[in-house]
């Protein structure tokens, strides 16, 4: 553990002062600047359900009030429809209020805080935030602000945008097409330029993954940025950026504003690979346990919800609202479907199995935080130099077993009598297959990391 702090805590103070002026407000992506938007605009929880459950001394919460952070985009749906449809509520949670989060960076500060101080008390992270926070890696002097994993929040839901000037040049999900393309770029100073709004985490790693697999390393081959998301579009229109790693609702915009084009999904990368987390301060969650599963419960049966495919045009309506994603519900509607257009003279994707998915999946259960997939994320930090080897010792075990809470998933979602075919027995999904047939083996990491090519390990 000690060598997983202080190793990275001299990389990350460098990351730390980019991310808070680098990640900003995801709202003012792709030309649709935001109006008055700061971290302090929050939803309350305006009306208790009408099929609110008979509490009892076991499932009583401690306080019916929790401050949930979150982003404007997918993968906040199952906090806006847990408190919207009222399900927060149901489970005796009437005070949660769910707050739209300037950036990653705002929220990360927010937490470090917590709600005592104006912040929030956890909502959702892109991974492994909740471990980078938990060992004091991106917070201020590197205070450690422990956090429990609870719950992944969705599935896919995110691809990586490329500038129309790179149409016609093969750049799509294998890229081997477009690799001396991109390589030739380099070597006349004019380096491809891709970009994430928050390095070291699921964007980062997403085109990380992508580029490798086509052969481009990722340090070595193109320039990587850190930008402003309400600067993304304006950069790849004024062709000082050429790649984005984005998530939904944004590639309908690209696309269809005639900006870029997609070069590949996340769901084409790794089907029903793990993306975002709620995650909350380890001490609010000690303090209030049945609280906890209380929220838990209101999650997992908006997750349920929102993968009925028939809720998907209210799911559209209650996003796009002003509170949320204040954009146009015909801009979030066809994604929630499952229809992207991808331009550069790809076809159309159009599968409801493609698009963001909150419960289940032919990989099983979606909400449950499986430890195999914590492990994945600390593995592909080590394959680039974000952690030190050593934190994959004995899988990261001690690790993952402190920040990880499925425990307390499991109570919650047999308090909610979910089907136990749906509660998994153990907390490995065992093998992943990526789209460049690279497999993860969670029992062995390091031979996942042997198997790449292209890797600072
Ligand atoms: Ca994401």
């Amino acid at each position: 553990m000690s060598n997983f702090s202080s190793f990275s805590r001299r990389r990350f103070l460098v990351t730390a002062s980019m991310s808070a002026t680098g990640a900003i407000f995801l709202k003012g992506c792709v030309g649709n600047p935001p109006t008055t938007v700061t971290d302090t605009s929050t939803s309350t929880s305006a009306s208790p359900s009408p099929s609110a459950v008979a509490l009892t001394a076991e499932t009583t919460p401690e306080t019916p009030t929790a401050k949930l952070g979150f982003i404007p985009i997918f993968e906040a749906a199952p906090l806006i429809i847990a408190q919207e449809k009222g399900f927060f509520a149901k489970y005796g949670m009437t005070g949660v209020e769910v707050s739209k989060q300037a950036n990653w960076g705002s929220a990360r500060d927010n937490v470090e805080i917590g709600s005592a101080g104006g912040g929030i008390d956890g909502g959702q992270w892109q991974m492994p935030m909740p471990y980078q926070i938990s060992e004091g890696l991106i917070t201020k002097n590197n205070t450690k602000i422990p956090m429990y994993v609870l719950a992944m929040l969705n599935t896919q839901g995110n691809g990586i945008a490329i500038a129309k000037s790179q149409e016609g040049k093969n750049i799509g999900l294998d890229m081997s097409k477009a690799r001396d393309y991109i390589k030739g770029l380099k070597q006349e100073g004019k380096p491809f330029r891709a970009a994430y709004t928050f390095p070291k985490a699921n964007q980062d790693l997403w085109i990380r993954y992508w580029l490798a697999a086509g052969g481009i390393d990722p340090d070595a081959d193109v320039d990587l940025l850190t930008v402003p998301a309400a600067q993304t579009v304006a950069n790849m229109k004024t062709g000082t950026m050429e790649g984005f790693s984005t998530g939904d609702p944004w590639p309908a915009r690209i696309v269809g504003e005639g900006i870029g084009f997609m070069a590949a999904l996340t769901s084409q990368i790794w089907p029903y690979h793990p993306e975002e987390y709620l995650a909350m301060r380890a001490d609010w969650v000690d303090k209030n346990p049945k609280a906890t599963k209380a929220l838990l419960k209101g999650i997992m049966e908006a997750q349920q919800w929102c993968d009925v495919e028939a809720n998907r045009s209210e799911m559209a309506t209650i996003l796009s609202g002003a509170k949320y994603f204040n954009v146009p519900a015909n801009i979030v509607t066809p994604m929630l479907k499952g229809e992207y257009p991808m331009g550069d003279k790809q076809p159309e994707i159009k599968d409801f199995q493609k698009a963001a998915l909150y419960w289940n999946s032919p990989r099983g259960n979606l909400s449950f935080p499986y430890k195999s997939l914590d492990l994945w994320f600390l593995t592909e930090s080590v394959r680039w130099g974000f952690l030190p080897a050593s934190t994959l010792d004995n899988n990261a075990k001690a690790l993952i077993d402190k920040v990880n809470r499925s425990d307390l998933w499991k109570e919650a979602a047999q308090e909610l009598g979910v089907a136990s075919a749906d509660i998994p027995a153990s907390d490995s999904r065992g093998l992943e297959k990526f789209f460049d047939g690279k497999e993860f083996n969670p029992e062995n990491p390091k031979a996942y990391l042997e198997s790449l090519t292209i890797k600072r390990a």
